[in-house]
């Protein structure tokens, strides 16, 4: 059973949206209707954003010691909530509840990292050229922060802007999706529960773009931050030029996966069939071009195939279930045609291809062989269970292949010789290189695109930096 009660928090108060709007909530892997999503109306975000004014007040007067407590206490209280959380996610998002339950320990992690990195937001004093005067660097909380997330990771999307901010001495105003608005509500709860004082963190949903345009509008957001596609992220950060905020943008990826002539080929593909198919492929770090050297081509399409086949597809709460539903009826049109387009255009279909189930938003894990380059998925983010493959047999041409977009977000290497590792990882354009391994997003290291895949890193010490900004006092 779905067992959250979707409300805005606005200054400190759970409520419904002041002129009664409201949207409903999908199960993905059913269609049927979980809960009703306020909507908050502009009288409601100019409270919010009065309220976030008065919440940077309060907040960044505390004491680093004084906000680690009150974050450190909103971490255990979702450790202590993980599995209720994780079905709520699950319910909402479509993904298994395994998933989900790393998701919300993930989280928990995250923030505690956070909390504890606000404790050491180090200055440091510069030697002066003129006796007596000392020269100091202080970093100060940026100011309240406007935050909109993406539903495919409704936790972990979610608390690496609240835990960066509050850590920093922030207050902010989170729209989270609509497609998944239950768990940053579980979220917020933990964080009224563990004393967050009101104002500092407010949470609405609504219509994104009347919502995003509104808060940005105001003067008060000193920053903009958003997890969500490069079309979105463009138009957040023209709106936020009139008032020149900070942007921090995670947007959308095309991550290449090079698999070189020497690659432990069995290894390799357990970890890429199932980190592919994780969450139904919506993630932005999934991999989404496989350049695979011609002599292993074959082998590797054959032994991929094998094991996509084996994936148990279900609801996220079935246990055993492997891959869940898309988020919704629109995405599995996408698949469709992304995949009719690279058939026309030359490439096979070797599983796959089509939805499954008569209810819910389910689409068949596919794999398409000899894909080109021309082909709309090469260079369009598919963001779904389809895996495109393609040979290479020269390095220079695959780099020009593999930096061909202009995304630079993950992209992944597969070889056992260490220096051609090291001239894979030195040319890739992107933000993050997993070689030989996918693990490319912890609370300790920073994670983030370059080019059109944004702006800025979320998680480890860069986390934080992003919500602080530099004061330089000059004292006699
Ligand atoms: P979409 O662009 O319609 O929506 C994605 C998310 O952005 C939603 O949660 C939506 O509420 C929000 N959004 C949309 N317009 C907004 C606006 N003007 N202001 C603020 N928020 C806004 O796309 P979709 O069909 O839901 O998802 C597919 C695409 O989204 C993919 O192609 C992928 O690039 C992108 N996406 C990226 C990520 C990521 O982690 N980078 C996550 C989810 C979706």
């Amino acid at each position: 059973m779905y067992n959250e009660k979707i409300e805005l928090l606005i200054d400190g108060k759970w409520r419904q949206g002041s002129e009664g709007k409201s949207e409903s909530l999908l199960d993905p892997a059913t269609e049927e209707v979980l809960a009703a999503v306020p909507h908050a109306s502009a009288a409601d975000l100019d409270e919010a954003l009065a309220a976030a004014a008065k919440g940077f007040k309060v907040w960044k007067k505390k004491t680093a010691i004084e906000r680690y407590n009150i974050l450190a206490k909103a971490a255990e209280l979702i450790d202590a909530r993980k599995d209720e959380i994780a079905k709520i996610l699950t319910l909402e998002n479509g993904k298994p509840l395994g998933e989900a339950a790393g998701e919300i320990a993930f989280s928990a992690e995250a923030l505690r990292f956070y909390a504890e990195e606000g404790k050491r937001a180090y200055g440091r004093i510069i030697p002066s050229r003129t006796p007596g005067v000392r020269q100091m660097v202080f970093k100060e909380p940026i100011g309240p922060v406007a935050a909109f997330t993406a539903w495919n990771f409704p936790a972990s999307n979610v608390i690496r802007k609240l835990g960066g901010a509050l850590a920093a001495g922030c207050s902010i105003i989170i729209k989270p999706a609509e497609e998944t608005p239950g768990t940053a509500v579980a979220f917020g709860r933990c964080f009224q529960e563990a004393g967050l004082p009101d104002g500092v963190l407010n949470i609405v949903f609504g219509d994104p773009a009347f919502v995003s345009s509104h808060l940005i509008a105001s003067p008060i957001p000193k920053a903009v931050t958003l997890t969500g596609s490069t079309a979105v992220g463009k138009l957040l950060q023209k709106q936020s030029a009139d008032t020149l905020k900070r942007c921090l943008m995670e947007l959308g990826g095309h991550a290449p996966v090079i698999i070189h002539e020497d690659a432990d080929l069995e290894k390799t593909l357990d970890l890429l069939a199932a980190f592919k198919f994780r969450n139904a492929g919506q993630v932005c770090t999934s991999p989404t071009r496989f350049y695979v050297h011609e002599k292993i081509y074959e082998h590797a399409l054959n032994g991929f195939v094998e094991r996509v086949k084996k994936i148990k597809i279900g609801a996220g709460v079935d246990e055993g279930t492997q891959m869940g539903p898309m988020i919704a009826e629109r995405r599995l049109d996408v698949m469709d045609g992304l995949v009719a387009d690279a058939v026309e255009k030359g490439a096979t279909l070797l599983t796959g291809g089509a939805r499954i189930a008569n209810k819910g938003y389910f689409y068949a894990p596919t794999v398409l062989r000899d894909v080109p380059d021309t082909a709309r998925i090469m260079s369009e983010e598919p963001f779904g269970p389809i895996a495109p493959f393609t040979s290479f047999s020269d390095f220079d041409s695959l780099m020009e292949r593999a930096n061909s977009l202009p995304y630079g977000l993950a992209s992944f290497v597969f070889t056992q010789d260490g220096a051609l590792a090291r001239k894979t990882e030195e040319e890739l354009e992107a933000g993050m290189v997993g070689v030989n391994f996918m693990g490319i997003s912890t609370p300790e290291t920073p994670f983030g695109g370059v080019n059109e895949s944004g702006d800025g890193s979320e998680s480890g010490l860069e986390g934080l930096e992003e919500y602080m900004r530099v004061k330089y006092v000059a004292e006699l």
